[in-house]
């Protein structure tokens, strides 16, 4: 097996916080489970609503194409597995090992690359968003044994990297680019800690400069060369860059992925049969109708609380939150199943709408400025996103509706909370 590649500065050890089974994702299931679980009559410990008594009405696996399948959820969009007290039922009858393995898996997902597998810790956990526990490299028997197990389920091929749509990137250089971002995230500001906005604009004048026409023709190992040298260049330079406001239509797409967001937000907590790609056009189509005044908006957006509600980027324990979802983000880049580029626009446009939905929620509850409890909600919340649809309908919109750069040129002017 190849090596794996891990976020040696990422911590998580599992609270048992039932986040993950609340969420209405998918939980994948193998043949052999749904077996094992049929064997043991396990549709006994499943509840079609939270208040209602053990015992499916209906099967509660959902066959899948491939011999997959997947558990039906309950009512208000939890897996049926949730006891009320927040337990998992079949790791409480059939034992800790019995339980699906996608469950037994997250927040991890492992992501196989050139020469070397990819490991990655989602950001709709808290402990990840925290970045409290045990650190991953601390951890290598238990992701093993994971790794193993999910190679054995679910084979995934080595997907191409590729820097912008057509241009391949390779390993070396991929890891070169991680490495310079990185530099360019941890330069010290005035206060001495970094300064995520000034960091983050010296990001974006590089990316500007690397994808520049004549940069791109370039045969890969001058475009390797370029890549390192400006790159390590651009992390140490003392000139001060001049900002640069986002663009109209930057400004426009980051509403148009804050109305994404929402829309998918909205479908997870109040599924309806249609399925999830009309429901979601339904969703969008009634914000933006909403946005030209034609029409009543969504309960979950609400741009007015957030809208009176001060939001501190430098309050150290928010600064603190940002900065690791950043570096996690710029580790494990190479791994959005996009192009690079793409992925880190779009990770930072996470990052804008997550300003969003936390000075909306901190409005809602009457306080005047976002604390951190608020902001990593906010957080967790427009991630979710990345587990709604991420290979369909949306998945495909995010990468157009960040605006590449413009997102950001957004984060470095202070802008991101909308
Ligand atoms: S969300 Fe994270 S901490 Fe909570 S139960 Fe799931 S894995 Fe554990
Ligand atoms: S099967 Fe158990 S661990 Fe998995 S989502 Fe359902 S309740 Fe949670």
């Amino acid at each position: 097996m190849p090596p794996l590649h891990l976020d040696p500065e990422q911590r998580f050890t599992c609270q048992q916080c039932g986040r993950c089974c609340r969420r209405g994702w998918d939980i994948a299931l193998t043949a052999g489970e749904v077996k094992t679980y049929r064997q043991a009559r396990a549709e006994r410990y499943y509840r079609e609503r939270e208040d209602s008594p053990e015992g499916a009405e209906t099967d509660p696996f959902d066959p899948l194409p491939g011999g997959y399948a997947r558990i039906r959820k309950r009512a208000d969009g939890a897996c049926g597995f949730l006891s009320p007290e927040n337990r998992c039922r079949i790791h409480e009858e059939l034992g800790a090992e019995r339980k699906p393995l996608t469950c037994r898996l997250f927040p991890f997902r492992f992501h196989p690359a050139e020469g070397a597998a990819v490991l990655t810790a989602s950001f709709c956990c808290p402990t990840v968003v925290r970045n409290t526990g045990a650190r991953l490299d601390a951890q290598p028997r238990e992701i093993a044994t994971l790794r193993k197990a999910w190679t054995h389920a679910f084979p995934e091929r080595e997907l191409e990297v590729e820097l912008v749509k057509g241009r391949r990137l390779a390993a070396d250089a991929l890891a070169t680019l991680r490495q310079v971002l990185r530099e360019m995230l941890d330069r010290p500001g005035p206060r001495g800690r970094p300064d995520l906005q000034a960091n983050v604009l010296r990001m974006a004048r590089y990316v500007e400069d690397i994808s520049r026409h004549r940069v791109m023709r370039l045969p890969p190992p001058r475009f390797a060369e370029y890549l390192e040298l400006t790159g390590r260049y651009a992390a140490k330079s003392e000139q001060p860059l001049p900002a640069r406001p986002a663009s109209a239509l930057g400004r426009l797409l980051s509403r148009g992925f804050l109305f994404a967001v929402v829309a998918a937000r909205e479908q997870l907590e109040d599924p309806r049969p249609s399925g999830l790609r009309l429901d979601l056009r339904w969703r969008l189509a009634r914000l933006l109708a909403h946005a030209h005044g034609a029409g009543p908006g969504l309960p979950a957006l609400d741009l007015a609380a957030a809208g009176r509600v001060r939001f501190d980027a430098n309050d150290p324990e928010i600064h603190g939150l940002a900065w690791n979802y950043l570096r996690a983000a710029l580790q494990t880049l190479g791994t959005g199943r996009r192009p690079v580029l793409e992925e880190l626009a779009v990770a930072v446009a996470f990052l804008n709408a997550a300003g969003v939905l936390a000075a909306q929620r901190a409005g809602r509850a009457g306080r005047s400025t976002v604390d951190a409890d608020a902001f990593a909600e906010g957080l967790m919340e427009a991630v979710d996103l990345t587990h709604a649809d991420s290979g369909g309908l949306l998945g495909r919109l995010l990468g157009t509706l960040s605006g590449g750069v413009e997102a950001l040129y957004l984060f470095a002017g202070g802008e991101g909370k909308g």
